[in-house]
């Protein structure tokens, strides 16, 4: 690919709101036993509020580290994040975060791991109740409110991941490869799930996979990363006929990204 610059703002609309995620300037790294490794190089990007960014790029170029600053578990060595009108310098209360691996409580039952975390946050017992029995039903799950973990398939138990998740109400949905760990049928029917879930509730989606076609598929826009050190190497928006897996649009957009990310001469 050669030495590339891409002017993310420009691609990225330029519309400016403090609901708006800001990447400026950021770099990072991790200091180990040989100096420092850098992981993200020079990111500039803007997120815009509530709509879902998927962003693709190989293992290590740092996907997971930028999720991490955004939700303010880490600080940039260098450049900043600005979010809500701040910059992010400590935990960012916005943001609620689903893992491949969900990490329910296993002496909890379905919906007491959906209810804990809005009661925690002062919501009445009703309405955080209330609140999860809907987003239950929502992707199928109003059946086993009151299974445990080990009762629930992968599908079923990550479903809860992201209904726990979402029953924050989060400004901010951070979702790491959520669907790595689920079967090809399953992982489709989340894709529907997902976007119908937050396309209701206005989330701000920032959504890391290593499957192109799924972040064509879901992603408004695709960031495409780099590795060694992390860059961001393409930002596109997506038109409609993304939202058809058998559009031609679709079939080449995302050969277009796969190319990408294979380089030159693949
Ligand atoms: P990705 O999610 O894209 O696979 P990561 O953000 O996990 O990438 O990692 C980016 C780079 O930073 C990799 O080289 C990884 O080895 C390194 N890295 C990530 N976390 C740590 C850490 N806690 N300590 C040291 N190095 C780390
Ligand atoms: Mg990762």
């Amino acid at each position: 690919m050669g030495e590339m610059t891409v002017d993310v703002a420009a691609v990225n609309r330029p519309e400016t709101s403090s609901d708006n995620i800001y990447i400026e300037n950021v770099s990072h790294g991790y200091r180990g036993r040989h100096g420092t490794v850098i992981a993200l190089e020079d990111i500039n990007l803007v997120f815009q509020a509530g709509e879902f960014t998927c962003i693709v790029g190989p293992s290590g170029c740092g996907k997971s580290t930028l999720l991490d600053l955004v939700a303010g578990l880490q600080q940039p060595l260098s450049g900043s994040i600005r979010h809500g009108g701040r910059i992010i310098d400590g935990p960012n209360e916005a943001c609620a975060m689903v893992f491949q691996q969900p990490a329910l409580f296993p002496w909890m039952s379905v919906l007491e791991n959906v209810v804990i975390g809005p009661a925690a946050h002062g919501i009445s017992r009703r309405d955080a109740e209330e609140r999860a029995r809907l987003l239950l039903s929502k992707v199928g799950l109003s059946k086993v409110t009151g299974a445990f973990p080990h009762e629930l398939s992968g599908g079923m138990a990550q479903r809860v991941g992201i209904v726990r998740a979402l029953a924050l109400d989060p400004a901010i949905l951070l979702m790491d490869e959520p669907f790595a760990a689920v079967d090809a049928q399953t992982r489709i029917r989340l894709q529907d799930e997902v976007k119908a879930l937050v396309e209701e509730s206005g989330t701000t989606v920032i959504f890391v996979t290593h499957d192109v076609g799924e972040a064509v598929y879901l992603g408004a826009s695709v960031i495409v990363m780099s590795g060694g050190p992390g860059r961001v190497i393409s930002c596109r928006p997506m038109e409609e006929a993304s939202n058809d897996k058998r559009s031609s649009y679709f079939v080449e957009t995302a050969a277009e990204i796969m190319d990408m990310l294979l380089g030159p001469g693949a």
